[in-house]
């Protein structure tokens, strides 16, 4: 018993050390990769409970050297959050929103998931008004969504610089709204265009009532300020019709789509959800 003992602790040593070999040189892929914008973006479509149509897509972040796999786009997040490289990768995802809008010659909203650590500096709002004004994209057709990876250190500067952004027509979300730091707090702080039901409570829905109730009072609450309700993570059609009748104004989940290089959605026939 004892060798084995120490045999299987040195197995779990090996096991570790490969393990955290393996996370460090991932780590490093990745820096690299976001250093010479390397990562990709998969669009996921976003449409409306009213109509049905498309009215426009997420942009998601991915690490090609990993296509065939899953990886989360958390962890690429972190990496980049914890190298200082988050502000680099963030412009980089507006330049590529632009171009893709010019390139495909979009009419859909394309929505960019931003980081609080971007946010308070001033260089977002340079770096937006810089690619709004090279590109000639209509700025209506640019979202920000501010997500809640990280703790937003300096709020009123934080705030202030999305007013900014506000003011040259682009609009701004609140993701993940019901979770972390995405609180009430917040939509008294900024006029926000939209609120994100976060995907915990849709997935909540068929099991207990409340989660029913919750998604109905937020939608309402989001209506009376003027704001607009995305239910993410919708998966199955039960769930979009109860969201539906909630009072959400749009829908995105697999449901609709998943997410996938923007090429893929202009191969076939735009599908109409109603
Ligand atoms: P998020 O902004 O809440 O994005 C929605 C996540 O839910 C995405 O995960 C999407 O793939 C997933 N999802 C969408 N529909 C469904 C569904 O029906 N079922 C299920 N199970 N999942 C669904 P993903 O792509 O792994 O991204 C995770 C998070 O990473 C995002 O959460 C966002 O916070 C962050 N993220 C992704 N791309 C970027 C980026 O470019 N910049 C920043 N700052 N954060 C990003
Ligand atoms: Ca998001
Ligand atoms: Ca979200
Ligand atoms: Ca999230």
């Amino acid at each position: 018993a004892k060798a084995r003992g120490g045999n299987s602790f040195e197995i779990f040593d090996e096991r570790m050390a490969a393990e955290l070999k393996l996370r460090d040189e991932e780590n490093h892929a990745i820096i690299e990769a976001c250093r010479n914008n390397q990562l990709e973006f998969h669009f996921q479509p976003i449409c409306s409970f009213q109509t049905g149509a498309r009215i426009g897509f997420e942009m998601l972040v991915r690490w090609p050297e990993k296509n065939d796999l899953w990886f989360p786009a958390d962890r690429i997040i972190s990496v980049a959050e914890e190298n200082r490289l988050i502000d680099l990768l963030g412009k980089y995802a507006i330049s590529c929103a632009l171009s893709n809008i010019k390139a495909y010659g979009l009419t859909e909203k394309v929505s960019v998931n931003v980081s609080p650590l971007q946010l308070g500096k001033g260089e977002l709002l340079a770096h937006v008004k810089a690619a709004i004004k090279r590109t000639g994209v209509n700025p209506a057709q640019l979202e920000l969504e501010l997500t809640e990876s990280s703790v937003l250190l300096d709020v009123n500067g934080a705030m202030e610089e999305l007013i900014e952004i506000k003011k040259l027509g682009i609009t701004i979300a609140i993701d993940d709204f019901g979770t972390g730091f995405a609180t009430l707090d917040y939509l008294n702080m900024f006029p926000f265009d939209r609120l994100k039901i976060d995907r915990s409570f849709v997935l909540k829905l068929l099991r207990d009532q409340q989660s029913g109730a919750i998604i109905s009072a937020v939608a309402a609450l989001a209506r009376n300020i003027g704001m607009e309700t995305t239910a993410e993570g919708v998966e199955t059609q039960e769930q979009y019709d109860i969201l539906r009748a909630s009072g959400c104004t749009h829908a995105q989940g697999y449901l609709l789509g998943k997410p996938a290089p923007l090429s893929v959605f202009f191969n076939h026939e735009t599908k109409l959800y109603a």
